[in-house]
């Protein structure tokens, strides 16, 4: 039988409610489930893909080519289960599909409505592919009480009384604030919520509750009581670091066996929790830092670079060494002499981006890598000014530019409107939409003998990695960039596209095309970065 677990959020965001999600997953993994999880979001975007990185946070890009929250990164991190484009809707999306089946006559006359068309399409699109799991777990976006997520709040009511409580659970994450001229916790606001959750008809039977401090006995009941939930399902849900700690704190406050209890499954025993307890010993335990700068645009915003982020932190994790994040703005390199800002740095990672603002800074950062042989990592846009460097200051081309910056007379990087994955060949129009039509999702790229990407990745003949770009490294400049020096280690299939470039002779020089950050685990981290911050352990010692 597969069992739902809808969690919502209330009072305020920015409560964690991905992470705790994604950490209730891993709990009823180390139980022994098969679990999958899937986030509604109430935004009108049909997918994140067109919005601003620094008021939505990263992107994340599935294997299959989806763009999907930020979450579902959380939700591969902490399960090792990779996501899929049905793990991911929107309002938009949901709207977009009933009303293209309107126009094609699909209702066959009927009069369109929130309730049922709108709700029935949330409620097919959660349960769709669902039969081979013990759980699914959904997350819907946004708090309680706003105006856009009342129809997916109505649609997992509907479906809450259609499965019924053996096969569905509500848990909801609040806020339990403390008053520190009061010296209290306050539970008002959680009993607010909890009325806002009841007013659309929901009664949850775990209540998840950030705080700051532990939560007393006598205030856990009391929350319990008011709000009608076992006292032993208020969970306290206190700040964790590092977050890999959030599976081993929850199962603590008994998260866990309050779940399986709900739904009349063998609670007692221990999970297997040694993967948790091992990454949270290796992060706890590192001796010594390495720093690593972060050349970027969208800086402002930590959440725009969260995979990138966490996947350092597991190169940390396979070295057993602490990795300090330095975020640079790359605009700050345009003054004169600014570059010494790096001077020191162990490892330099020129972030993926879009746009030509912020790239003579990014350019600037590669040759300061490149020349003080400071291990170098471009990552997408971060490869495409690699090539423009290498291409400018070696290969004697000082107006070598991406066509993405306008027309250009030397497009080292250009914009892609045919390429193939597997037998077929996906087409794009110069002034197409921007909405979903990158190169997006898994493609191989087949790794050049001997070079260092292909000891990196453990002599792997070819390897899957995740795209999402609209423009590529000119492969007509190869022979000429090649020439300077810089290795063209990794193609697609079909010789056509660059996908990795390195510089033999450097301490650890690589540009990748791709996005192998959405891959790394804190349980197996990327190869990539694991050897990047190895690197970087390298450096600091000479430094
Ligand atoms: N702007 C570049 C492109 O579209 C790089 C994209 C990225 O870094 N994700 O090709």
């Amino acid at each position: 039988m597969t069992r739902f677990v809808f969690i919502t959020g209330g009072v305020v965001s920015s409560l964690g409610k991905g992470i705790a999600s994604a950490a209730l997953g891993a709990l009823l993994q180390a139980r022994g489930y098969k679990v999958r999880l899937r986030k509604l979001d109430p935004y009108l975007n049909v997918d994140p893909g067109t919005m601003s990185p620094t008021q939505h946070g990263e992107v994340f890009v599935t294997d299959d080519g989806a763009e999907t929250d930020l979450d579902l990164g959380h939700y591969e991190r902490f399960t090792g289960v990779h996501a899929t484009q049905r793990d991911n809707t929107t309002t938009g999306r949901i709207y977009a599909d009933v009303i293209a089946k309107e126009r094609a006559g699909g209702f066959l006359g009927a009069t369109i409505q929130v309730i049922p068309h709108i709700t029935d399409a949330i409620k097919d699109v959660i349960r769709r592919d669902t039969a081979d799991h013990d759980f699914i777990l959904v997350e819907i976006g946004g708090t309680v009480g706003d105006i856009e997520s009342l129809p997916f709040l109505e649609a997992i009511r509907q479906l809450g009384n259609e499965l019924g409580p053996e096969a569905s659970m509500f848990v909801h994450l609040t806020l339990v604030p403390y008053i520190k001229s009061a010296g209290e916790l306050k539970t008002k606001p959680t009993q607010h919520s909890v009325k806002e959750l009841l007013n659309v008809g929901i009664q949850p039977q775990m209540l998840l509750c950030r705080c700051e401090r532990p939560i007393p006995e006598a205030e856990r009941r009391k929350i319990a009581s008011f709000c009608n939930v076992r006292a032993e399902a208020v969970i306290p849900a206190l700040d964790v670091s590092p977050i890999y700690a959030v599976p081993l704190a929850y199962h603590n406050e008994g998260m866990d066996r309050e779940v399986l209890r709900h739904f009349h499954l063998p609670f007692e025993g221990e999970p297997d929790l040694s993967r948790w307890h091992r990454i949270v010993e290796a992060m706890t335990t590192a001796e010594g830092e390495v720093h690593i700068a972060i050349v970027g645009k969208y800086t402002s915003l930590l959440d725009s670079y969260k995979s990138l982020a966490e996947a350092l932190t597991h190169g940390g994790i396979a070295n057993r060494i602490n990795v300090k994040l330095d975020w640079v703005d790359s605009e700050i390199f345009e003054k004169p002499d600014a570059v010494s800002r790096l001077d020191g740095v162990h490892g330099i990672l020129v972030a993926p981006g879009f746009g030509e603002r912020g790239t003579p800074g990014k350019i600037e950062a590669v040759r300061f890598a490149r020349e003080r042989k400071v291990p170098f990592f471009g990552i997408c846009f971060g490869m495409q000014m690699a090539v423009i460097e290498a291409a400018r200051n070696l290969a004697g081309l000082p107006c070598a530019s991406s066509t993405e910056f306008g027309p250009c007379d030397t497009p080292v990087v250009g914009l892609m409107t045919e390429w193939a994955h597997g037998n077929t060949v996906v087409s794009r129009a110069v002034d197409g939409d921007l909405g979903g039509t990158m190169r997006l999702g898994a493609y191989t790229a087949v790794l050049a003998e001997g070079s260092l990407v292909r000891s990196i990745y453990g002599g792997a003949e070819s390897i899957e990695e995740r795209h999402r770009h609209r423009y590529e490294v000119n492969v007509n400049y190869k022979t000429r960039l090649e020439a300077t020096g810089l290795r063209f280690s990794g193609m697609s299939p079909d010789g056509e596209l660059p996908e990795i470039v390195e510089l033999p002779g450097h301490p650890w020089f690589i540009g990748v095309q791709y996005h192998p950050e959405l891959k790394s685990k804190p349980f197996e981290p990327h190869p990539l970065f694991a050897s990047f911050i190895e690197a970087a352990v390298k450096q600091a010692r000479l430094v």
